[in-house]
């Protein structure tokens, strides 16, 4: 029996000790007694000149790219084939370091860990990815106590709310199994003070639910895609369904509309603010009380680039997104294609911040999966896990029975069986239907779109 079965056989008091002890344990690598010290830094740079992030962006650079020449095995081999080839481009130059794409990553993973990295334990990161393209990640406790305190500085205390809220968080994990028609629909997680709520549960028939259980939780703040808070939102609207007041919802791993920040914002009397950041640690970004967007300069170093040539383009354009990761020393990543698309803005936010402006992360725009019982079901790339040798993959629904997946497979793919079990415990009785592709053909604008849908919702 799986894991998740096991949990899903619980009563609920058991469910919630099993996601708070899962809770504890990732707390222990995401939080330490230096954490609050942490957050007062990463405050305080929020005032830093331009001068003084650039000084900053370069000495850490030159480590982070002496580190990768010299000790991780894939980069350190790269290096020494050009040079055997006559090439002596300058490794100590960013620019001189070729684009990472997801799928050599994807491919093999230990070949960008440090070496002789003394032994420290990795937290493992398998992760769904963008694209549907699964990854790897060795992440130490150093790197993410700096993660998460750069976060709990610019995304929660930003918005005037706390980890030691109570609060909300709508997200891809099967907290409650897809047949369960009656509440609860969510798990509470004591270690993070948490709320997790199904996103595979939001119909009309339980919106109701939903919203007393923020009100039993007397949660704060809602952390969500921004695709599953929507449809919660109208719902709540079509409804007219009283909902507690919350100090902020915070918008995540999509992109925000416009019609969506409207929604909510009507929906739960808050202000809907909207952030950026992935997995791989190479990125982040969060949006101030003046509506910019601001990069966390400590994360990474960010290229836009022309989307045919590997080149720079000038500000303002949009195109393609490129990191260069500066906090992750054990699993540095130089010039990583993101998959997402983007432009940068220069000069100074109202607010008074210096941190760079990012504008319009013209990323993913999938459509939601809709059920026979009315269900809308936002992202479905949980589905594509590490373990499973896909290089991309997209899901079409075709109608309300049949849902196709295009996959380009990785080397020893035989995994159909499988993505149809997980396909079934999300989305009920459909018939799905895998077909091979050579690649998957990119919408307008090189958006690529993971979930289509052909039905109308
Ligand atoms: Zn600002």
């Amino acid at each position: 029996m799986d894991k998740l079965k096991v949990y899903h056989s619980l009563p609920y008091p058991l469910k919630v000790l099993g996601a708070s002890l899962h809770g504890y344990n990732l707390n222990h690598w995401r939080y330490g007694p230096e954490t609050e010290r942490l957050v007062e830094e990463a405050l305080e740079r929020d005032t830093w000149s331009a001068e003084q992030w650039k000084n900053w962006q370069e000495e850490r650079l030159a480590f982070i790219l002496h580190l990768a020449a010299t000790r991780v095995p894939y980069y350190r081999d790269h290096w020494q084939k050009r040079r055997a080839a006559g090439d002596t481009a300058s490794w100590e130059v960013l620019s001189n370091w070729p684009i990472l794409k997801k799928y050599i990553l994807r491919e093999n993973p230990k070949a960008f860990l440090v070496e002789d990295n003394a032994a420290q334990g990795f937290y493992i990161e398998h992760t769904s990815g963008t694209s549907g393209t699964p990854l790897t990640l060795y992440q130490s406790r150093s790197t993410l106590h700096h993660w998460y305190a750069i976060y709990e500085a610019r995304i929660r205390r930003w918005n005037h709310v706390s980890r030691n809220d109570r609060w909300a968080i709508i997200g891809g994990q099967m907290v409650t199994p897809f047949n369960q028609t009656k509440p609860p629909f969510w798990v509470w997680n004591q270690a993070f003070r948490q709320l997790y709520l199904s996103s595979y549960h939001i119909s009309d028939v339980n919106t109701e639910s939903y919203i007393s259980a923020l009100q039993t939780y007397q949660v704060r703040y809602i952390l969500s895609y921004p695709s599953s808070l929507t449809a919660l939102a109208e719902s709540v609207i079509r409804k007219n369904i009283k909902v507690p007041p919350l100090q902020v919802a915070i918008s995540n791993a999509e992109p925000l509309f416009d019609y969506q920040r409207a929604a909510i914002s009507e929906a739960f009397h808050c202000p809907v603010n909207n952030t950026y950041g992935m997995s791989e640690l190479v990125c982040g970004a969060s949006e101030c009380e003046h509506g910019s967007l601001h990069l966390w300069p400590e994360a990474g170093i960010i290229e836009v680039m022309d989307d045919e040539k590997d080149e720079k383009i000038s500000q303002y354009v949009i195109g393609r997104i490129i990191a260069t990761g500066l906090l992750n020393s054990e699993m540095p990543l130089i010039r990583y294609e993101t998959g997402d698309r983007g432009s940068l803005k220069e000069g100074t936010c109202t607010c008074g911040r210096h941190l760079p402006v990012i504008n319009q992360i013209d990323g993913r725009m999938d459509d939601v999966i809709l059920t026979r019982d009315g269900r809308k079901i936002g992202r479905l790339d949980p589905i594509f896990k590490a373990d499973m040798p896909i290089q991309e993959a997209q899901i079409i629904q075709e109608d309300l029975e049949t849902v196709r997946i295009k996959y380009v497979p990785g080397s020893g793919y035989d995994h159909d069986q499988l993505l149809s079990q997980r396909l079934h415990e999300r989305l009920g009785n459909m018939n799905f239907i895998f077909e091979r592709v050579e690649s998957i053909p990119r919408g307008s604008n090189g958006k690529f779109k993971a979930v289509i849908s052909k039905v109308r919702n």
